[in-house]
C-alpha cells in the first residue's frame, strides 16, 4: 500500500478593512485571495522528503507534482487536511485546469486526536509536545515576495510538519481505521489492517447488537481487531 504524508502552506489573504477591530470581513473586501505556496510530502516507505514551492519550481510544476503524488497514493495522511490541505489542493488544481487525482483514502490525524484525547490545544505543535514528539520549528510563510532565507525557513517548517505528522501517525496507529490493503498483505493468515503484522493475540469477544465476534489485539501496533464472521448470532430482535 502506498501511504503518503502531505502538508501544504498557503499565502495569507490580503483584505481591505475600515477598522482595526473588524470581526467580519466580506468577500468583497478581499484584495488578494489565499493561494497554494508550497507543499511537502513523504512516502511512508522512503526516507527522503519531497518539497516544491512557487518560487523555486513554479506554480504549474508544483501543482502537477502534488496532483501526481495524490494520484499515486492509496492512503493520504495529514493533520487537518480533510478540511484544509486536500480541499486547498483541489481548489488550486480546479482553477488551473489540472486533472484531479484519482480517489484516495485519508487519515486526518486532527480528527483522530480530537476524538480520542482531551487536550488543551489541538495544534500540531502542541499535540507533538504533549505526546513527547519532536516538532521541528521554522517560520511559516508570510507573503510574497520572500527572501531566500525566508523560503529556506518555510521549507524547514513545511517539511518539519510532514515529519511530525508521520511520527504522530505511528503513535496514533491503534486509533486509526484498518486499511484493506494492509489486511490483504498476507492472504492466507489473519493480518493486522493497520500495520500488516500477523502477530495477533485472541483477546475476548466483541459483542454487537446482533452478533458476537472473536476479538484480537495486534502485538505490534497494539490496535484492536475482530473477525468479520460472527461466532454467534442473535436470531430475534425486539420490536416496539
Ligand atoms: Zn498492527
Amino acid at each position: 500500500m502506498k501511504t503518503l504524508t502531505v502538508d501544504v502552506e498557503t499565502s495569507p489573504m490580503l483584505v481591505k478593512a475600515h477598522q482595526l477591530r473588524t470581526n467580519y470581513i466580506n468577500h468583497k473586501q478581499i484584495v488578494k485571495d489565499k493561494a497554494l505556496m508550497s507543499f511537502a510530502a513523504k512516502w511512508q516507505d522512503k526516507k527522503s522528503f519531497i518539497y516544491r514551492d512557487v518560487d523555486h519550481h513554479g506554480l504549474v510544476e508544483m501543482c502537477e507534482h502534488v496532483a501526481c503524488l495524490l494520484d499515486e497514493a492509496d492512503l493520504v495522511v495529514h493533520y487537518y487536511g480533510d478540511n484544509f490541505d486536500v480541499p486547498m489542493i483541489r481548489s488550486q488544481l480546479q482553477v488551473m485546469g489540472i486533472d484531479q487525482p484519482s480517489s484516495f483514502r485519508t487519515v486526518d490525524l486532527y480528527k483522530v486526536v480530537k476524538k480520542n484525547f482531551h487536550l488543551a490545544s489541538y495544534s500540531l505543535a502542541y499535540v507533538c509536545k504533549y505526546f513527547g514528539l519532536k516538532h521541528q520549528k521554522g517560520e511559516r510563510l508570510t507573503d510574497l515576495p520572500m527572501t531566500d532565507k525566508e523560503w529556506a525557513s518555510n521549507r524547514k517548517y513545511n517539511i518539519g510538519d510532514v515529519k511530525a505528522t508521520e511520527e504522530l501517525f505511528a503513535l496514533m496507529l491503534p486509533f486509526t481505521p484498518p486499511q484493506p490493503q494492509n489486511a490483504l498483505r498476507n492472504k492466507d493468515v489473519m493480518t493486522c489492517g493497520r500495520c500488516g503484522s500477523i502477530d495477533l493475540e485472541r483477546r475476548g469477544y466483541k459483542v454487537l447488537n446482533q452478533s458476537i465476534y472473536q476479538q484480537y489485539q495486534c502485538r505490534a501496533c497494539k490496535g484492536w481487531l475482530r473477525d468479520t464472521k460472527a461466532t454467534e448470532r442473535i436470531h430475534t430482535v425486539g420490536v416496539t
